[in-house]
Order: C-alpha cells, then structure tokens, then sequence
C-alpha cells in the first residue's frame, strides 16, 4: 500500500510501527457552527482510509478531536448570551449527526480539547524543562521554535523567508516574542472567557497543543498516521511536530496525510460570498450518500470542485450502483436454488477482476477516482451477465462482490425496500389480474390511479415493478 507523505514529499510503501495495527489521528472542526462540505471531504476521505485499511485486516486506532474552545465559539456564546460549553455540545450534536448522515464511521475516540488540559498543562511544563518553551510577563507561554532544528520539515517552508514576512507581529504589540515564528501554547482570559488555572496565568491553551495531547494520550507518542486538510500543513501540522517531537524526544507521526480543498463553481469557499453549503443544506437536495459519492469521484490530494452539474452526475453514477443491486435483489427472488454451474463459475471468476482493480487504485495512495469505476465495470459486467435463468447463488456471489467494494467506499448500496400500504398493494394485485384476462381498461384505470397516488408501474420482463413519482 502506497501513502504519498507530505513530509518526504513523495508516494511511500505503507509500514505501520505495530504489525497488523494502524494508529490514525485526523484533525476534526471547530465546533461553533454546523459543518460545511469543506469540512466534510476530510471526514469522508479519511473514512474510507480507514475502510480500506479495516478491509485489509488492519486494526485501525482512528482518533478524531473537537475543537471546543476556541475564538468563535467564545464569540458565538456571547452573541447568544450562554456558555461557550452550550455552543460546543450543540454543534457537536449536529457534527455527529452530518456524519452518520454520509455514513462516516464513528471514530474509535472523539476526545474533546476542554477535556485534555491537564494533559495539555503537563506538555507545556515539559517544554519548559526542557528549554522549548518560555512564559512572558503577562502569562503567555510561547514554543521557542529557534529550539527545534527542524521547525519547516513538514511545510518545507524556508523560515528566514516566513520570519521576513512575520516582522510585522512583532512590532504590532507581539514584542513578547523571542521569534517571529514562536507560537503560543497558553494565553490569559479574557473577561467573560472561559478559563483553567495554570502555574504562568488563569488562560486558556492555544490550538495546536491539544492535537499533540490527545494523539499522545489515546495513541501513544509515535503514530502511524496524521491527517487533515493542507491548509493545516503550516502552521498548525508544523506546530504540532514542534511540540510533540520536542517533548517525546521521538520522531511523531510516521505519515502525514493532506487532502486538498473543496471549492464552489470554481471559487474558495466564503460566507461572506454566499457560496457556502453546509452539509445540512445538501442533506435538503439530496441522499448525502451523493455527496459521498462526489467526494470520492476525485482523488482526494486534487482541488475538487463543487458544482449542480457534477453533483447531478454522482447522483447518476451512485444510482447506477443501486439499480444494479435492486435489479439482483429482483432476480433472486424467483431465481432456482441449487448450485452454481460451471459457467457460473467461471463468470464469478471474471467478475473477480474488478475487485482486484479495485484494489489496485487504493493501494496507489486511495485513488477512489479509479476504485470507483472498477466499481462501474462490475456493475456493466453484472448488467450483461445476468438475466431470470441464473442460479441464486451466482447472483447472490455477484451481489456480495459488488456490496463489499461500495462498503469500502462507505456506499450503502441496498437501500431497505419500502413496503407499500396495503390498498396500494391490492390495487397493484388487481392490475395484474385484469391484465391476464386481458381486461386492459380496467389495467390502465388502475394505472392512473396509482400515479396519482405517487405511484410508477413498470412493466418489465421479470414482472411488474414499482417505484415513486
Ligand atoms: P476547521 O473546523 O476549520 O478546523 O476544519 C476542519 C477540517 O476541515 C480541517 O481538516 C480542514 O483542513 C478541513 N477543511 C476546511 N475547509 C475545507 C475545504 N474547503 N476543503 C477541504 N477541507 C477543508
Ligand atoms: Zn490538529
């Protein structure tokens, strides 16, 4: 399996420090609000890292943190006149949620920031011990990033050039600074923040410090994966190697994983420019299951754009997959039982092959551009390959391969049939009587009839088939 780390800067053979183990920490959202689909493609495509690795018969560690304080939550709970915690629990409610909506898997830990901050207390007095970190006058405590040799590794970033461009800070009132680049670890209160006591002052902790924290405490202090957005490559993913390769004494994460951004008809994202969907708001227009699907359309270290047109065509691709399974389903109920025939077989086995180029696309860094249309090449050859004289148990095996990749992807394929109410049951019964004794006005009353109830009838070559207006 081939992981393209942004530390090497190239595409690396997957080794997990543990055999058989995958320790994974991806970066979650600041709770103030509810999630946009910008935060969902992390969410999403670390998800199906995380299938595929669970597929391959890894035990995967997956740690996802809440922000829950921070500046806008803080701002939101004024705005509302309730405490920042009240802000926090509702939107992590929300979150939770969009998640279950996309089929996103709850993480094996969803640690909270205000949760941490005796962890977080004891990281930063050990940074101190160790000459890394320093408090000013008024209780702030930076990182000394002078300290850490290898402050740039990750971002590949030259650090004259960004302390050139931060001069600014320091003569904007941040002259407390030993550097430019030094970054706080723990600030005053302000009035009407919350705070926690501390030895340098009543504050609270600066963002990058719990990321470090929790993914020490719930996965140890080396791990395999770390994961988020780039826009958190620097300085946030920069910061938190400082810190915990600081502290530990020990190399952090082995693999960095950055999926590039979301935009809107060709545009960044903005509120202030109303391009801005949430994932609720797409929950309104569609089955978030096409959202899932348009997320994995693209590799996930591609810009993706997001677009009517380009959902419409994820709407098409994933129906294409639920048709092909319904039309199984269908097959199977009159389908002979008994064994598979030599021809069967040897079909299964052709079918076989587009599970194998499945996998091929994942392991060259999740390509589920291309894992998605060995998918479609399965779904052509189950169209071609199928028909009312097969045996149960080839359609069932055809039925199981396709189940299993969408799985993967984190695509429920095999929507529960709706049962119809029983007059509408009747009326479909009564359809087909008529038509055998060939009454086909009655027939096509009935027809009309159940369409104005919302209700389609096909006729096809298997029988009579429904679905809603
Ligand atoms: P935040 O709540 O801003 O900390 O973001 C949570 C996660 O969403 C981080 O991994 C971000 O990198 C990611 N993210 C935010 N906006 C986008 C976007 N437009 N496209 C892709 N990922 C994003
Ligand atoms: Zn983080």
């Amino acid at each position: 399996m081939k992981i393209y780390n942004t530390l090497s800067g190239r595409k690396e053979e997957f080794v997990p420090i543990e055999e058989g183990k995958v320790s994974m920490y991806v970066c979650g959202p600041t709770v103030y609000n509810l999630i946009h689909i910008g935060n969902a493609r992390p969410m999403l495509v670390f998800d199906t890292v995380r299938r595929y690795m669970e597929y391959k018969g890894y035990d995967v560690n997956f740690v996802s943190n809440f922000t829950d304080v921070d500046d806008k939550i803080i701002r939101k709970a004024i705005e509302e006149g309730v405490d920042a915690s009240v802000i926090s629990e509702r939107y992590i409610a929300e979150c939770k949620k969009d998640m279950e909506g996309m089929n996103v898997k709850p993480a094996t830990t969803h640690p909270l920031a205000t949760q941490e901050i005796d962890g977080m207390l004891e990281m930063i007095e050990t940074l101190i011990e160790k000459g890394h970190a320093y408090a000013a006058a008024d209780g702030t405590v930076y990182f000394r990033t002078r300290s850490f040799k290898e402050y740039g590794k990750l971002s590949h970033k030259n650090l004259d050039d960004l302390r050139g461009g931060n001069r600014s800070l320091l003569v904007s009132g941040e002259d407390q600074k030993e550097d430019a680049l030094d970054f706080v670890l723990w600030k005053p209160k302000k009035e009407g923040e919350p705070y926690w006591e501390s030895p340098w002052c009543d504050g609270r902790p600066g963002w990058h410090i719990e990321c470090s924290v929790m993914s020490r405490k719930y996965l140890g202090e080396e791990i395999d994966i770390h994961a988020g957005g780039e826009d958190l490559v620097f300085p946030h993913h920069e910061n938190e190697i400082a810190q915990s390769e600081a502290a530990n004494g020990m190399p952090f994460a082995h693999y960095w994983m950055h999926n590039a951004f979301l935009n809107i008809d060709n545009h960044k994202m903005s509120k202030s420019a109303g391009n801005f969907f949430t994932v609720r708001d797409i929950s309104e227009k569609y089955d978030l299951q096409v959202l899932r699907f348009f997320m994995l359309s693209a590799h996930y270290r591609s810009p993706l754009n997001f677009s009517a047109e380009l959902m419409q065509a994820a709407q098409n691709g994933y129906d294409r997959i639920v048709t092909a399974v319904e039309n199984l389903n269908f097959l199977m109920q009159s389908a002979a039982e008994g064994e598979e025939s030599a021809a069967e077989k040897e079909l299964e086995e052709q079918a076989g092959a587009f599970a194998a180029k499945f996998e091929e696309a994942m392991e060259d860094d999740f390509n589920t551009a291309d894992a998605l249309a060995a998918i479609f090449e399965l779904v052509k050859f189950v169209n071609t390959n199928t028909d009312g004289e097969h045996t149960k148990a080839y359609l069932a095996a055809l039925k199981k391969e396709i189940a299993v990749l969408a799985d993967i992807c984190g695509l429920i394929v095999e929507k529960s049939r709706e049962l119809l109410p029983e007059d509408i049951e009747a009326l479909i019964r009564e359809r087909q009587d008529a038509r055998k004794a060939k009454n086909f006005a009655r027939a096509d009353e009935i027809r009309k009839e159940l369409l104005e109830k919302g209700i389609v009838l096909e006729d096809t070559r298997e029988g009579v088939k429904w679905k809603r207006a």
